[in-house]
């Protein structure tokens, strides 16, 4: 049975804002993000990381780098009992210096490219998922894959908020403190829906 899925921004959304994670020291997770993933295992909603890397393409960090933050993240996470089920990234950007990953891509958000991956992989019901980050490009990404969003103010979720966001043409359906308001928040909203 397909189950909709929460697809969850990282840097500055499940870990601290720290620019480009170039090494495993720099990943930190944000409070109350465990808690925040334990509830969506909780409600059926599948919980789906969607990351911009472009770090690969500049020549910053190895590819690898990204899957041992992303081993650390996991595991940070089910040493408190939270467990995401499906981590997917771009690794690419368009001014890179590594010939591989400099390539325009559909995946780079707010391209839908890793929202497409993550319901070719899993069964996913699109029409009740969401999109929770702390950037307008997160969603901008659900507006162009007709998904509710939300803004998270940790990150850069406050000077989005202020300063770019009232220039953007897409609204979120709501502004959380952090990941764990904001999961409590659509998780509550679909109840209310299915009631
Ligand atoms: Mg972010
Ligand atoms: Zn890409």
């Amino acid at each position: 049975m397909s189950r909709p899925a929460v697809f969850i921004d990282r840097d500055g959304t499940i870990n601290e804002q720290m620019g480009y994670i170039n090494h495993l020291s720099r990943f930190v997770l944000l409070p109350r993000v465990a808690e925040a993933v334990r509830a969506l295992n909780a409600s059926g909603f599948a919980s789906i990381v969607v990351s911009n890397q472009s770090g690969v393409a500049r020549g910053y960090f190895p590819i690898e780098l990204v899957y041992e933050v992303h081993d650390r993240m996991q595991d940070l996470l089910s040493k408190k009992g939270a467990r995401l089920d499906g981590i997917f990234f771009c690794p690419h950007h368009t001014q890179g210096i590594i010939p591989e990953y400099t390539v325009s891509c559909d995946c780079r958000k707010p391209g839908i490219g890793l929202i497409e991956q993550a319901r070719n992989e899993l069964d996913l019901d699109m029409s009740s998922s969401y999109v929770i980050g702390d950037r307008c490009q997160d969603l901008e990404m659900a507006r162009r894959a007709g998904l509710e969003s939300v803004l998270v103010l940790t990150g850069y979720g406050r000077g989005e908020r202020e300063y770019i966001l009232p220039r953007e043409r897409v609204k979120p359906a709501y502004i959380a403190e952090d990941l764990l308001d904001g999961v409590r928040w659509i998780i509550n909203s679909r109840k209310q829906e299915t009631g």
